[in-house]
């Protein structure tokens, strides 16, 4: 059921009124007073698509991989030119140190407790940004689909632009690994650092993947977040989605 959108600038909310033309599904201000149609480009089901999850996979693993050479190759390189910057705990298992084990669980306690915790901060991250942009009063929700293991924070009914979505995806990638990365070096824990940014990096593939897709399709000009995944709309008059699936009902 197409549904029309409310003026409020610069984003814009879904309501039940006013019901467009059937392959106008929202239509958002680009000036005061006047509105601009949209039409449906497209949706992501996210806990169903296939070639998303095959992509977030081969992602995760690359970025996993690459941690993985990089805290070590960290970690090595340190102990070898300047082991008073390396974490402490970590000398001693490269023998520049005395092994001092209650140290060393600390640190494995350290990167196991952050890494949890983050799952939470990187959501915390999307609802302050899905609200920044939101009109006052947008409520937040969120949500985990444990079949696939996805926690999500969800702004639904809100029509975000293009730059704002790429903002709102993009957040927690960049804000929680400059944060990691400052704590943990201010920590004297560099090697934990990059431990830490790197996984949290895995976490992110979901989001990496909506911005390829709105970053490939130029005519996205406008996105909303769901509890399912997220839609894809064009601004102006053109052949949408939904044109396309009622032509190929008819066919
Ligand atoms: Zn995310």
């Amino acid at each position: 059921m197409p549904r029309a959108v409310r003026a409020c600038a610069p984003c814009a909310t879904l309501t039940d009124a006013e019901v467009p033309p059937p392959h106008i599904i929202a239509q958002v201000p680009v000036r005061a007073g006047t509105l601009v149609d949209m039409r449906r480009i497209g949706d992501i089901h996210t806990f169903e698509d296939r070639t998303l999850q095959r992509w977030m996979t081969h992602a995760s693993s690359a970025v996993l991989g690459a941690t993985a050479a990089l805290a070590v190759g960290l970690m090595v390189a340190l102990g070898a030119c300047a082991p008073g910057a390396l974490d402490r705990p970590l000398a001693g298992v490269l023998g520049i140190a005395p092994l001092a084990w209650f140290a060393l669980c600390g640190w494995f306690a350290a990167f196991a407790v952050a890494t949890f915790a983050l799952l939470a901060v990187h959501e915390l991250v999307h609802a302050a940004l899905f609200k920044l942009f939101a009109p006052r009063g947008v409520r937040i929700t969120f949500g985990a689909n444990w079949k696939v293991g996805m926690l999500y924070a969800c702004a639904e009914g809100i029509v975000y632009t293009r730059r704002q979505y790429l903002v709102i995806a993009l957040g927690p990638s960049v804000a929680v690994t400059a944060a990691v990365l400052a704590c943990a070096i201010a920590a004297g824990c560099p090697v934990l650092a990059v431990g830490i940014a790197g996984v949290h990096l895995c976490g992110c593939t979901g989001d990496w993947y909506y911005v390829r897709t709105i970053l490939r399709n130029p005519a996205v000009t406008h996105c909303e977040d769901t509890t399912w995944g997220m839609r894809l709309f064009g601004a102006g008059e053109g052949t949408g989605a939904d044109a396309a699936d009622e032509k190929g009902a008819a066919a």
